[in-house]
């Protein structure tokens, strides 16, 4: 199996998982049925309230793991010294939804500057 194909059978199984979720708020929202006053537009914005929050917490549990990767300290892209590393929180809007993105940032104070090594080479 190749990687695409493994990608595509991996987004297959999440698209069926999310499906399934759907079928889930749908019964959360109306355990006994939508009653014939329901709308569809009613139903979209249900679900579209539901996808959002699906959008912000896969976005964020995802990028909070690569944040938790960089560690405790990082090296300043200036002049190299070992600097610790905090997490910032930073409001995004992405495709679908807004999140809170983790991302680490370093202070170094010699160079009184601070970095951003999740993305390298940018100045921060
Ligand atoms: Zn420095």
């Amino acid at each position: 199996m190749t990687g695409k194909e493994a990608r595509e059978r991996k987004l297959k199984e999440i698209r069926e998982i999310a499906a399934g979720w759907g079928k889930i708020i749908a019964q959360e929202a109306f355990p006994n049925g939508p009653g014939l006053d329901v709308s569809l537009a009613d139903m979209e914005d249900l679900a579209m309230a539901a996808s959002r929050a699906l959008v912000q917490g896969a976005v964020e549990a995802m990028t909070g793991s690569q944040a938790e990767q960089f560690g405790d300290e990082a090296p300043c892209p200036t002049c190299g010294k070992i600097c610790p590393l905090k997490t910032a929180s930073r409001a995004m809007v992405v495709r679908g939804g807004d999140a809170v993105l983790s991302e680490p940032v370093g202070h170094c104070p010699k160079c009184r500057r601070d970095f951003f090594p999740a993305a390298a080479g940018v100045e921060g």
